[in-house]
Parts: structure tokens; sequence; C-alpha cells
């Protein structure tokens, strides 16, 4: 049978764009579609905007810093509004960029919402194409919990439209999204309180290094309620009465899932015009703030696809499910990126657009490899981490810690409290490191590195047998001599 095209890609983020990309540059004759901006949630409502607002975030302190390193300056007001200005003409340029990418690798591109009609059919607004393998890349959404008012809530992708930036702002969640945007926040003039379910911030991390993080982000002024989070939501002037029917919870009538959809679906633009809100976390204590952020996980994009009519498996929170080669249970339909939950991270995505290629192009099976992925949250100070966490390495082997925490030169000058914290997990039995962590600024770039050593199966002798490089944080990570425990 002939087909319009040999690859159709659903959705124009990191991962689908360069799977488009690389398989036209192999000869095949692919389209994608893509129904909001090219560049998807890394370029357009995530990790880039995040990082830009992230450098912004910093100044202050670097400013408060450089006077005590003899500079004769004073930390400002920030401005948001020049600030956003410029921060969307830089994601309308890379969204550009995206476009001409693949223009350019004769990629035809469907501004539009696309859906399956079969296995090999797809409906792309007007047109109906046919290709011999779909690649759904549709990536994933916040979302917010299952409670009345919901929608008052922003969620990540509102925090880079805001009009003005809030004077306070509630943050529920202790995930990754919560702590950068609390740091960012923070750092921008905001005052920030989290509310974490959990006992505390980060779970799933190191508990030594989420330890520390959470105790910084506090010293720094953000202020952290754990064990707790909201019950009750309402704008400012219409709080329920004491005792009164204001939540879901107290009326005792549980919500359709109609209901419950609206409440979770209804736009941004409602939450954007949200003024401040009245809150009653689950500990009985009322506030309002400016507004509510749900930084409370992300679903899957892959409601009203015909996904499952074709065939297509889908797990929990919408996520499709695949085997190691990306495949669903429809032999021509695949599936990458956040959309599969693997793991939710853009270079992964990419790996597994490449490795996608890679099996259905050139004829190379590649299963992605999901094992040790350095990742870092960009809070302040960042945490860079890779491989397992010292619970995760005892719990399954006898294990060396080594560890070590101090202030780092540059801010000890300026007699700031940061500490950094320097870890390795080492398998008593093999040598190897099994985890790094680290909480410094720089983190992130410093455990790009380390993470190289980790992937290769480095020992602590490889580690130790590094010479320091001098005078820097990093260095520790070489030269920490005796395990401060065993486990
Ligand atoms: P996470 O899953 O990391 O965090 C969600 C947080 O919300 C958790 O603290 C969770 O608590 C809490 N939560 C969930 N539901 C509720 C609820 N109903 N009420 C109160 N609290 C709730 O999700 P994020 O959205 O922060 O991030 C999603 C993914 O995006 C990450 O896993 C990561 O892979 C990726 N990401 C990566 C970044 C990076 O690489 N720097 C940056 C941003 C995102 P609990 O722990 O109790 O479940």
């Amino acid at each position: 049978m002939a087909f319009d095209y040999d690859l159709f890609v659903i959705g124009g983020g990191s991962g689908g764009v360069r799977a488009a990309r690389v398989a036209a540059s192999q000869g095949a004759k692919v389209a994608l579609a893509e129904e909001s901006r090219l560049g998807g949630t890394c370029v357009i409502r995530g990790c880039v905007p995040k990082k830009l607002m992230v450098f912004a975030s910093t100044y202050k302190h670097h400013v408060e810093d450089a006077k005590e390193y003899g500079w004769d300056v004073e930390p400002g007001a920030f401005n948001w509004k020049p600030f956003r200005k410029k921060l969307h003409a830089e994601l309308d340029r890379l969204e550009g960029v995206y476009r001409k990418l693949l223009e350019s690798s004769d990629v035809d591109i469907f501004d539009t919402r696309a859906r399956l009609k079969d296995e090999h059919t797809i409906d792309v607004g007007e047109k109906t194409v046919t290709a011999k393998h779909i690649l759904i890349a549709t990536g994933g959404r916040p979302v917010r919990p299952d409670m009345e008012n919901a929608h008052l809530g922003l969620v990540s992708n509102d925090m880079f439209l805001l009009e003005e930036l809030p004077k306070s702002i509630l943050i529920i969640g202790g995930g990754y999204i919560a702590c950068e945007f609390a740091c960012i926040l923070h750092g921008l003039g905001v005052k920030v309180t989290i509310f974490n379910r959990k006992a505390a911030i980060l779970r799933g991390f190191d508990d030594e290094a989420r330890g520390l993080l959470q105790e910084s982000m506090t010293a720094r002024g953000i202020e952290i309620h754990t064990g707790t989070t909201i019950s009750e939501l309402a704008p400012v002037g219409e709080k329920p009465v004491i005792g009164g029917t204001g939540s879901d919870a107290a009326s005792g009538v549980p919500p359709t899932e109609a209901e419950k959809l609206e409440r979770n679906e209804k736009s941004d633009t409602d939450a954007k015009a949200s003024g401040p809100v009245w809150i009653k976390a689950s500990n009985g204590m009322e506030r309002e703030f400016d507004h509510v952020f749900f930084a409370t996980g992300r679903a899957a994009n892959s409601d009203d696809m015909g996904l499952e009519e074709a065939g297509v498996k889908i797990g929990r929170g919408g996520a499709i499910e695949v085997d190691e080669y990306s495949q669903t249970a429809v032999p021509s339909i695949y599936a990458i990126g956040d959309v599969t939950d693997r793991v939710q991270l853009t270079p992964v995505a990419i790996r597994e657009g490449m490795a996608f290629v890679e099996t259905v192009f050139k004829g190379n099976p590649t299963p992605v490899d999901h094992e040790l992925i350095p990742s870092a949250v960009f809070t302040q100070p960042e945490l860079g981490t890779v491989g397992m966490t010292e619970e995760e390495a005892a719990e399954k082997e006898e294990i060396e810690v080594y560890c070590t925490s101090f202030r780092p030169m540059q801010s000890a000058f300026v007699d700031r409290d940061d500490r950094v914290l320097m870890k390795l997990l080492v398998s008593k039995e093999t040598r190897k490191v099994l985890g790094c962590h680290i909480v410094a600024d720089h983190a992130g770039e410093m455990i790009q590195l380390a993470g190289i050593a980790v992937k290769m199966g480095a020992t602590k002798e490889d580690f130790d047998r590094t010479v320091a490089v001098h005078p820097t944080m990093s260095e520790e990570i070489v030269t920490m001599k005796e395990p401060v425990r065993t486990a």
C-alpha cells in the first residue's frame, strides 16, 4: 500500500522535532503536526523560559555579594514587564529556529491538531493523510488537583505569561517545578510559601541532599510548610462561612466526572484574571495570597486523539504504553517523550526519538537506555544527581557513604551561611560509584561531568586517582578519603 508519508509525527516538541528531522535526513518523507507552538514544553513553557527566569532571579544575590567584594552597587527593583517582553522575543526566535530546521529538512508542517483515524490514517484539520509509521510525541501538561475552585490556581504554563508579578504566592507541591519556581519567584522579590504534603520536599531524591536544600531554601526566606496541603480555595471576598460548605469534603457530595474535568480544564485565562485568593490549609490555617500555584504534577497529552480506538494501550495518567523500542501495541504507532511517562526530561525524549529513527529507519533496533540519567533541579542552590540515592543503594547492597558539607569560599567571604554538599555512594563489593549527589551553585554543570564517570562505571579509586582542580567546590568529589558511614 502506498502512503502519503513514511512518517507522521504528532507533536512538535524536542522529541518530535528531532525524530522528524533525523528520519527526513535518512530520506524518509516526513510530516509533523503541532497544534500549539513549535518547540513544545521545553522551549515554549518549560526548561528554556524557566532557566532564563532562574538567571534573572539570581542577580539580586549577585549584586548584594558584589558590594561585599568591593563594588559600589545597590540592588535596584526587578522590572518584570521589560524582562517578560525580552523573554517572549527569545521564545519567538527559538520557535522560528525550530520551524526553519524542519523546513530545511523538508518536513511538511501542519500547524493544527492531528487525530488518528486508524493505525495509518491521520486527520489533520480539514485534511486526511496516511503514513506508514506514526510517532506520538505530544508531551504532557500540568494538572490541578481535584478540588473546588481549582481553576483559580495558576499552573506552570501561566508563570511565563503573568501580566504582573504577584507580591505573594502559595505553591502547592514539593517536586521539581514547585522548588524551582519557589526559588525563582523568591529571587524576583515575591513572598513565597510552599505547602508540601510530605515531610520533606523533592520525594525520590537523596534524603540528605533534599534536607540540605530544604534548609537552604528556608534560610533564604522561603516559607515551607511540610505535612500540609490546601483544603479550600476561594476568591478573597467569597470565602465560605467557616463551618459552611466551602468544599466537597465539607458538603459531602462527591463531584461528578464532568465537574472534575471542568474544574481542571478551565482555561489559563481564568487563572491569570483571578485576583487574590483565600485558602484554608489541611491544618486549619487560613491565609490570603495574590495567587495559588499548583505544581502538583503533570498528565500525558493523549486525550481525544483516537489512540484507544486505533488499539493503542493507555495507562495511568493517560501515559501511552510502549516497549523498549517505543513501539505501542499497534505496530505502526510509536510514542516517545513525556506522553509515555518513562522519564520526563527533554534529553530523554530526544534520545527516545533518535532510538526510534535508528530502529525504524536505519534497520538497527535500538532500545532506549534509561539507566543512570543525570539531572538537576534548578533551585538556589542547585541539586545535581546521578544514580541511586543512599536509601536506594543501601537497600540493594552494602555501601560506603562519602559525604562532605562545607561553606564555599565565594559565599563564606561575604559571610553567607550557604552550604554545599558533595556525596558519593560506593559499592563495598565492586567499589563502583553507585550515586553522586551535589547541592551547590552550578551543581547542574558539575553533575553532567560526574555523570560520565558514573555511567562509565568508575570506582571510588578512579575518582581518587583524579587530581583535584584547585580551588573549586567540585574538587571535594575527588578528595574525600574516608567514608562517613557504611550502610
Ligand atoms: P513532581 O511529580 O516532581 O512533583 C509533584 C508534587 O506535587 C509532589 O510534591 C507531589 O507530592 C505533589 N502533589 C501531587 N498531587 C498533589 C495534591 N493533590 N495535593 C498536594 N500535593 C500534590 O511533578 P512536577 O510537576 O514538579 O514535575 C514533573 C516532571 O517534570 C518531573 O518529574 C521532572 O521529570 C520534569 N521536570 C524536570 C525539571 C528539570 O529537569 N530541572 C524541571 C521541571 C520538571 P508527593 O511527593 O507527595 O506525591
